[in-house]
């Protein structure tokens, strides 16, 4: 059976038509898999999980769905939706892995991240990167009321566009020495990340041995996915 992995769904109210796919994609291809993993970005924006919105609702009771039906299904933090906790997985059924992680894939060390650490180029980002993930700035956004969170949420999802739409292309790629050193400290050959919005697979050499790095795809025009079995991967788009 197939492992799938997505990442960088940017799930929103305001974008119904990829909730739909996602949820079909959940009942349909996922039902069949092993086991889902999430590499982060499921939400455009998570600012606590005492989120009860219509949508959030739909969406966790998809995941539900899933992990009650037998599949295991695996989150990473991303950097719109780090704030996904305990509760979330409670709801979802699912179970949330620290990132980055080496997961054995058939016996294949792998090491599955969201990403955004990789791109050390884009110094502002990863400034507020190291500010946003202590527990302290995280313990006083959560006891902040939940209008308050959303609304600061959206000033910087506002920011964050500004910031993308001044920013060179190669800043916001990951950089090439810092996917080198995650191979080797990992001590892994296959990567496996999303946040870039560039899906592609990428083989080259890396001290004499062949190492592979996976890009998953974004779903903000298509639904996009990467299916992994029998030691094969392949990256699968859906049409919408
Ligand atoms: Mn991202």
């Amino acid at each position: 059976m197939a492992r799938l992995f997505v990442s960088d769904l940017h799930l929103d109210a305001s974008a119904p038509e990829a909730t739909e796919q996602f949820l079909e994609f959940l009942g349909t291809h996922a039902a069949q898999a092993e086991a889902l993993y999430v590499l982060g970005d499921l939400f455009e924006a998570w600012v606590g999980d005492d989120d009860r919105s219509a949508e959030a609702e739909r969406i966790c009771a998809g995941l539900r769905r899933l992990t009650d039906g037998g599949v295991p299904c695996f989150f990473l933090h991303g950097n719109r939706d780090f704030l996904l906790g305990r509760r979330f997985c409670a709801r979802t059924g699912g179970r949330l892995l620290p990132d980055p992680v080496v997961a054995e894939l058939d016996g294949v060390r792998t090491l599955i991240t969201h990403g955004d650490a990789l791109c050390v180029d884009d110094l502002p980002y990863q400034e507020l990167r190291s500010i946003v993930r202590t527990s302290d700035w995280q313990r006083r956004f959560l006891a902040l009321p939940l209008e308050v969170r959303e609304m600061l949420a959206s000033a910087a999802r506002a920011g964050s566009r500004e910031h993308t739409s001044r920013t060179v292309p190669y800043v916001m790629d990951v950089n090439p020495r810092a996917v080198e050193e995650a191979f080797r400290a990992a001590r892994v050959r296959c990567i496996i990340h999303g946040h870039t919005h560039r899906p592609g697979i990428h083989e080259f050499t890396l001290d004499g041995v062949p190492v592979r790095r996976i890009v998953l795809g974004a779903w903000y025009e298509q639904g996009s996915y990467l299916v992994y079995e029998k030691g094969a991967y392949e990256l699968r788009e859906l049409p919408r």
